[in-house]
């Protein structure tokens, strides 16, 4: 079975994700986490001015394994604090946008999922990757809401850097917004027959709970 979650950065996919993969049984797949591994893997390599065929060839050869912590890439331990430090977040969109970069991603998620019940998060998983799950959810939530979020994050994830400010991060995510709603493949969207849920005023626990319930809903009305 698969559960995909889609939505903009800081609409709390990750956190309701794990979260509802945890109270199912159900594995985790965070697909940014991916293409944040491998745009690590690209500035370390090649620097700020790689061009497609660069990209490309990083992606193809990339080994990707979950790690506690963040990723092991191609045997290299990244952190969470790296794959979510600013260069990667600046130049992650652009990467991602490259077609065969993302049709690596897609294999990945795709043949995980055929071995095991997943939530999948990202950006396209609901309309591109899986767009028969069984379950889709789009989570959003004003700008706001999301700078505010992450600039708290920022202390958790790495507490001994410097911090951006509060106005940075926020435009920060407009930027990135932006790329990835006008992306050429993979733009974020809402899924037609996605539940839309709003959670810039609400819980995790209270997101988790709307999505764990109309789950369970579905899957009782299914059932009958
Ligand atoms: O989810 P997260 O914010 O970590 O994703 C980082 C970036 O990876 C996004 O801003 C987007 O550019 C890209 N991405 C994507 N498609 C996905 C997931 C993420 O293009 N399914």
């Amino acid at each position: 079975m698969v559960i995909a979650i889609d939505g903009p950065a800081g609409s709390g996919k990750s956190v309701v994700s794990q979260l509802v993969a945890k109270r199912l049984g159900f594995h985790h797949l965070n697909s940014g986490k991916l293409y944040r591994a491998i745009t690590h893997r690209v500035l370390q390599a090649v620097g700020v001015n790689a061009d497609s065929a660069t990209i490309i060839a990083v992606a193809e050869d990339a080994e990707i394994q979950p790690a506690d912590g963040g990723l092991s890439i191609s045997g290299q331990f990244v952190p969470d604090a790296e794959l979510h430090g600013d260069q990667v977040d600046s130049h992650v969109s652009a990467v991602s946008s490259v077609l065969r970069v993302r049709e690596i991603v897609n294999a990945m998620l795709r043949s995980t999922a055929s071995q095991t019940d997943i939530v999948v998060e990202g950006r396209d998983i609901t309309t591109v990757v899986f767009p028969d799950a069984e379950f889709k959810v789009y989570l959003d939530a004003d700008i706001e809401s999301r700078a505010a979020r992450r600039y708290a994050q920022q202390a958790e994830l790495a507490p001994e850097q410097q911090r951006s400010s509060y106005e940075e991060i926020r435009n920060a995510i407009a930027q990135r917004d932006e790329a990835d709603r006008t992306k050429e493949h993979g733009a974020l969207v809402v899924a037609p027959d996605a539940l839309y849920l709003d959670t810039s005023h609400l819980t995790i626990e209270e997101v988790c709970d709307k999505v764990t319930t109309t789950i369970q809903g579905d899957k009782i009305q299914q059932e009958n």
